[in-house]
């Protein structure tokens, strides 16, 4: 039996972050997954860079609609999918050789197959056996898949299925107002599907800040996408020209659309991996169990990423991983302390980090809700799209900043003025005195 120091399940941006790490650290690492393809995870093959490349082609026929305005010709034609899948297949290989080649250099060996545990020290990957001290498992998550909706691919699918695509459909009805749908209905709405968004809760983005998530459905009306929210769907039928969808909400309604893409979230992903057998307990819904600093009921073995449950992001897996890793290289105890931004690429963009509105009521705690409009941002202006605000949410007593939300242009870069401010504790005097230059969108934050 082959025995490392360590090894890392699963090479999205969880493992192989923590793989990298480990490795610069000295440590002999071995990183599996199933396939080579599948370095990267579902961030690069399936998840962030895919969904972000298709929306980068909305967010520009969006801006071609003010061309006119600056005296610029330029006919939108259409969209080419299939070139568009291309462009994401190349610059997905291109990450993922550079991935590869960090990977190389630091020295991390890796094997292709499915891990599973057989005891506390040892996982089999096909018939090979791998010895280990410790461990970190990151196996991220899958589609939720929903019996009333079974996925074939063709008429019912999941984000997976999107980026196949071979043509844009007429009609598209989408079930899940969560960031993967919005962002989806964003996509479609751009290039002229007719989009139904079906939500089950009373508002987009449900987990978000209530006035956030009402500009959001506002500009999603102008753009013509239908929102049916506190919406169930009953019955799904397959017919000649797509799915007809059954909802009961506000009204019993059927929907007939080409498409039905069904984005009812994401669970956590572990199947065959049997962590059972090395004493790594799951909770009820499926989530490994995790201290604060990572480890798993086994103290030996830790686990990020999507596979726990904290925050379903790319950069959560990979800080939590460098976390893991510094508590196994120096064997401490850190946890994450910092701010995580919630970014989702809608048009407008939303981004969100800290404590939100309702959380602070729902707390009791004394607050001061401070907001700014893009209407008086001049930058937006000269971009030909001044919707949307900024908005912080400020300790009445201290005058400390406690958390952000931002919906409008560069939502999802100019954040991260306030994780870093929430981090360092600035007040909201301190954020405004600092000098925030002229016509940027960022002054949005100066004038809040
Ligand atoms: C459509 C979509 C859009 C998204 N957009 C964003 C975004 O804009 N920003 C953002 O931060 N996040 C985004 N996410 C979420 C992000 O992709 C995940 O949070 C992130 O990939 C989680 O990383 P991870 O390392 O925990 O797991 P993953 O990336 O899921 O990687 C897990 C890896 O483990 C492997 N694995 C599983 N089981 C085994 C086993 N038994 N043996 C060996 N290998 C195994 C899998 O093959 C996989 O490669 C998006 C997700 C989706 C679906």
């Amino acid at each position: 039996m082959k025995q490392y120091k360590t090894v890392v399940i699963g090479a999205g941006p969880g493992g192989y972050e923590a793989a990298l790490k480990l490795a610069e650290a000295g440590v002999k690492t071995l990183l599996i997954d199933r396939s080579k393809e599948r370095i990267g995870g579902t961030c690069l093959n399936e998840g962030c860079i895919s969904a972000k490349t298709y929306l980068q082609s909305a967010e520009y026929v969006s801006k071609a609609s003010h061309f006119g305005d600056c005296g610029v010709t330029l006919e939108v034609k259409g969209l080419d999918i299939a070139r568009l899948g291309e462009k994401t297949e190349s610059l997905k290989n291109e990450i993922r050789s550079g991935v590869v080649w960090l990977l190389d250099q630091a020295g991390v060996e890796t094997l292709y197959g499915s891990a599973q545990f057989i005891d506390a020290n040892s996982v089999k990957v096909s018939d090979e056996m791998i010895g280990f001290e410790k461990c970190i498992i990151a196996t991220g998550s899958a589609v939720r898949e929903v019996p009333l909706l079974p996925l074939d691919g063709k008429h019912i699918i999941s984000s997976r299925e999107v980026f196949k695509l071979e043509h844009l459909p007429a009609s598209i009805s989408i079930v899940g107002g969560g960031p993967i749908g919005c962002e989806f209905a964003t996509f479609f709405s751009a290039f002229g599907v007719e989009v139904t968004l079906i939500v089950r809760g009373s508002q987009l983005l449900s987990a978000e800040d209530e006035d956030v998530s009402k500009a959001l459905l506002r500009a999603f009306k102008k753009r013509n996408i239908k929102v049916m929210t506190s919406s169930v769907v009953k019955k799904a039928e397959v017919n000649v020209e797509g799915v007809e969808l059954f909802i009961e909400g506000e009204a019993q309604e059927s929907v007939q659309s080409e498409l039905i893409l069904c984005a009812t979230g994401r669970i956590p992903y572990s199947e065959g991996l049997n962590p059972e057998n090395a004493g790594v307990k799951r909770n009820e819904k499926g989530f490994i169990e995790v201290n604060r600093s990572f480890q798993t009921t086994q103290d030996h073995i830790y686990a990020v990423g999507d596979c726990i449950d904290t925050p379903a992001f790319a950069h959560t897996a990979s800080t939590e991983a460098k976390i893991a890793v510094k508590n196994i290289v120096d064997g401490e105890s850190f946890t994450n302390s910092h701010i995580t931004p919630s970014t989702i690429f809608t048009d407008p963009a939303v981004a969100i980090c800290g404590l939100r509105e309702k959380e602070a009521k729902a707390q009791g705690r004394a607050v001061e809700v401070k907001k700014a409009f893009f209407k008086a941002n001049a930058k937006a202006k000269i971009e030909g799209d001044d919707s949307g605000f900024a908005k912080m949410i400020v300790c009445s007593e201290s005058g400390v900043i406690l958390g952000a939300s931002v919906i409008g242009l560069e939502a999802t870069e100019i954040i991260h003025e306030m994780v870093l401010a929430i981090e360092k504790k600035l007040t909201a005097k301190e954020l405004k005195e600092m000098i925030h230059a002229h016509p940027t969108i960022s002054e949005i934050i100066g004038y809040l």
